[in-house]
């Protein structure tokens, strides 16, 4: 399959999909049998789902199809197909959070997103692939297959959400998918493979059900092929929930953009990258200015992976193969018994994370280590704070690189691992909304922009995804 020969991808908005098949000009049975048959075969080759929930779906289409043809059905979704990452919880659909140690693992309940898009009359496709709990810039610390980039088979799709962007950039049909950010995981793959994704404001929307790998840091948010789409999804999955008390009780506000800045530290990467970048915003025809952010850009990557890592380390704990997850014949003593089930389910860099994480959380390294990097959150906070004080977006390149080769990252150290993130870490340790946007190409590899806003001003992003198309 060759997705960079054929541009002339279905841009069929989800909404007029939802509108024909209200009009009963799409049927949705057939429809969905489409979809899964595509996914399928793109699933052969380029690995975007761990699970293809094909008899689920399918149930799903026949009740939807009754209720149109008895005038009944609703919702604003309507027979739409999603996919949804792995991490978030999928009632009777396996969720294993691309991990080995929750392989088997069929929740008993739906993820509050899910719920939510369930009830507007979304059909849930399939599971994406993803980076082991999230752990990950390239997918390629996934336990299943891992994903390949749509545009060239050799070269990664980004990550965690690495199968989410990958299908959404490869489906020729309307969809979206539902994907999660704790580092840059919705934003990264996205600019790798060359979609939309926008990573909401911390707490927009309920984080109820999520596997979590790091609940202060954790968002779910939507992918798509085009900004409307991902206009759609979040006013869908947004809003306060009982069940999450982080979730937010506010409403977004209104959109706003008069003053852009460009982060200056962002523009030491790739020249070429930088030019394609530069040359988008002029075609905005907005003025703007160039903004330092020292703090973040010094600190951001320490300070994240600190606090990132401790937080998992005490998530995983309950994975020690007695409530939940995989488990062996118990024998010796607990720990002896709860070491060789994580030695065995556990990945290299699940292993890694738990080992760090504890460090810098035990007694003795605490306010060296996590409380340190807790005020150097706050400190990168208000630095981006001062920021939003003058400018409405900040801008910079998605990624420092073009979407690597598995050669390339097979070679690179767990430290220039982490630098990937340099560009994403900073909105998501401040929980401020964030969007790739597609800017071009580069020797066939495409390449994204970057939007940060102030907190609860996502219609900043989604305007000025729509002014850039
Ligand atoms: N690459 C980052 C990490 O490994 C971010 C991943 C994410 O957002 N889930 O933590």
């Amino acid at each position: 399959m060759d997705f960079s020969k054929d541009q002339k991808h279905f841009k069929m908005l989800a909404k007029d999909f939802i509108k024909k098949v209200k009009d009963k000009e799409i049927s949705v049975i057939k429809n969905t049998e489409k979809i899964l048959k595509e996914a399928k075969n793109i699933n052969k080759e380029y690995s975007y789902f761990n699970f293809i929930s094909e008899e689920y779906a399918l149930k799903q289409a026949q009740e939807i199809e009754k209720s149109i043809k008895q005038n009944k059905a609703q919702g604003s979704l309507l027979g739409l197909p999603i996919s949804v990452k792995d991490c978030i919880c999928t009632q009777s659909i396996p969720s294993s959070s691309g991990s080995k140690i929750l392989e088997n693992y069929i929740p008993p309940f739906n993820a509050t997103v899910i719920q939510k898009c369930l009830q507007e009359g979304a059909i849930i496709i399939g599971k994406t692939s993803q980076d082991e709990f999230g752990f990950g810039g390239f997918s390629t610390n996934s336990a299943f297959e891992i994903p390949k980039n749509p545009f060239d088979k050799t070269r990664a799709t980004g990550g965690s959400s690495g199968g989410s962007a990958g299908f959404t950039q490869a489906t020729s049909l309307p969809h979206i998918s539902i994907a999660e950010s704790t580092g840059g995981s919705i934003v990264n793959p996205s600019s790798f493979c060359g979609v939309y994704g926008l990573c909401p404001t911390y707490g927009l929307i309920s984080r109820y059900g999520l596997i979590d790998y790091a609940n202060s840091l954790d968002k779910i948010g939507p992918m798509a092929k085009n900004i409307e789409d991902i206009e759609l999804m979040l006013n869908t999955i947004k809003g306060q929930d009982p069940k999450d008390s982080t979730s937010l009780n506010q409403e977004l506000k209104k959109s706003k953009i008069k003053k852009i800045a460009i982060i200056k530290e962002s523009l030491g990467v790739d020249k070429q990258i930088k030019d394609l970048i530069l040359e988008k915003l002029d075609s905005l025809k907005i003025k703007y200015n160039l903004i330092s952010l020292p703090i973040t850009q010094r600190y951001g990557i320490q300070t994240y992976y600190l606090i990132a890592m401790s937080e998992a380390s005490t998530n995983l704990a309950k994975l020690a193969g007695l409530t939940h997850g995989s488990q062996l014949h118990l024998k010796g003593t607990f720990n002896e018994y709860f070491s060789e089930v994580r030695s065995k389910f556990l990945g290299k860099e699940a292993k890694r994370r738990i080992i760090l994480g504890t460090f810098a959380r035990m007694s003795g390294f605490r306010n060296a280590y996590y409380l340190k990097a807790m005020k150097v959150r706050t400190l990168i906070i208000n630095e981006y704070k001062k920021a939003f004080k003058k400018y409405d977006l900040l801008v910079s390149p998605t990624m420092p690189i073009l979407p690597p080769k598995f050669s390339e990252i097979e070679k690179l150290t767990p430290l220039q691992n982490y630098m990937m993130d340099i560009l994403t870490v900073g909105p998501n340790l401040a929980g401020l909304p964030h969007s790739n946007i597609p800017a071009g190409f580069i020797n066939k590899l495409p390449v994204g922009i970057l939007f940060i806003a102030d907190h609860l001003c996502e219609n900043n992003l989604i305007e000025i995804g729509k002014k850039l198309k």
